[in-house]
Parts: C-alpha cells; sequence; structure tokens
C-alpha cells in the first residue's frame, strides 16, 4: 500500500514537506509545487495506486479510500469555487496522458473571473506566488472552508497543521 519509491507516499508519510490542506487516515490534500494558479492544490489516496487502473475492484478498503479521495476533491473544489469562482479537475492517468507522477491524484485548480471565458491554460508555475506569505493565506483559506464543508459531512481531518 505505500510505495518507498513513491514521491507523494513520501509526502503521505511525511518524510517530504508539504502544505498541507487536509489529512485524514486515508486522504490527503495539498498545495501543488508549481501551481498552474494560486490554490493549485492535489488530493491523494495515502494508499498506493499508480493510475485509476490500479485501484482494485471488489476491495471495501480500496472503495472506501476512493470515495474519500472524491469527497474531499469534491468539498475542495467548492471551497476554491466559493473561494475564487471556479475550479478545473485534472486527473492523469500514465505517462501517455502526461502523468509525471505515478501515485494517484487529482488536481484541483481555481480558476478566476478574469480567465473565465478563455479556455484552460495548464501552465506550470503560472499560479507562483507573490510570497510564502501569500500562499499560506491561500491555504489557511482553504483549509479552513473544507474543514468547514467537511463536517458537515461527518468527516473529520485528523491533521490541521500547515506543514
Ligand atoms: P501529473 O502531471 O498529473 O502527474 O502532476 C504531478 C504534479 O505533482 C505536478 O503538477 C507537480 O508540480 C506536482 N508535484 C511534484 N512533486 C511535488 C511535491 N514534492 N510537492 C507538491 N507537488 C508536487
Ligand atoms: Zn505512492
Amino acid at each position: 500500500m505505500n510505495d518507498k519509491d513513491c514521491i507523494f507516499c513520501a509526502i503521505a508519510r511525511g518524510d517530504i514537506p508539504s502544505v498541507k490542506i487536509w489529512e485524514s487516515d486515508r486522504t490527503l490534500a495539498f498545495l501543488d509545487i508549481s501551481p498552474m494558479t494560486k490554490g493549485h492544490a492535489l488530493v491523494i489516496p495515502k494508499a498506493h495506486f499508480a493510475t485509476l487502473a490500479d485501484v482494485p475492484s471488489g476491495d471495501a478498503e480500496a472503495d472506501a479510500a476512493c470515495r474519500e479521495w472524491f469527497l474531499v476533491t469534491r468539498l475542495l473544489a467548492r471551497a476554491a469555487i466559493e473561494r475564487f469562482g471556479g475550479a478545473n479537475l485534472l486527473q492523469c492517468n500514465g505517462p501517455a496522458a502526461g502523468q509525471t507522477v505515478g501515485h494517484l491524484h487529482l488536481h484541483v485548480i481555481p480558476r478566476q473571473g478574469a480567465d473565465a471565458v478563455a479556455q484552460p491554460e495548464f501552465v506550470s508555475g503560472a499560479g507562483k506566488y507573490a510570497s510564502d506569505s501569500e500562499r499560506d493565506e491561500i491555504a489557511a483559506q482553504l483549509r479552513e472552508a473544507l474543514a468547514n464543508l467537511a463536517a458537515a459531512e461527518g468527516l473529520r481531518a485528523s491533521a490541521t497543521s500547515a506543514r
């Protein structure tokens, strides 16, 4: 369930730092290190599945992991829509689809009104923060909004620390 050579498994273990937005036993959301837009976050099941094709069927724990993975994604998208105006979800499976990290993840990419009429341009790094404090403020806003939305669903985070 945990791949020693996987960077997202290392983040889930806490061996590599990340700006966390949500953490529970099964799920982690954290800011993308090279954001397409401000607030760009990744949501992962902590269990290691390389792609959607690698999630076993008929496995109660995998089902529970995926259910919570998408619930957290849906609620984080709602938090991003309420904070920024809109959001794109992106989920890449395999190198042929542009996947660069082989651990299942969903991108939640906040979109703002100014770019709402354009087709999404997924330019890595274009969401550069003016400062670490701007990044941390946005992370805190998303973290709080997601915690509130999740509480309404009966879902609780096990950790709310920024790193
Ligand atoms: P994909 O192309 O869908 O596999 O996206 C992988 C994403 O992981 C990219 O947007 C990277 O910027 C992001 N990423 C890679 N390493 C890290 C890291 N250590 N912390 C946060 N995000 C990362
Ligand atoms: Zn992994």
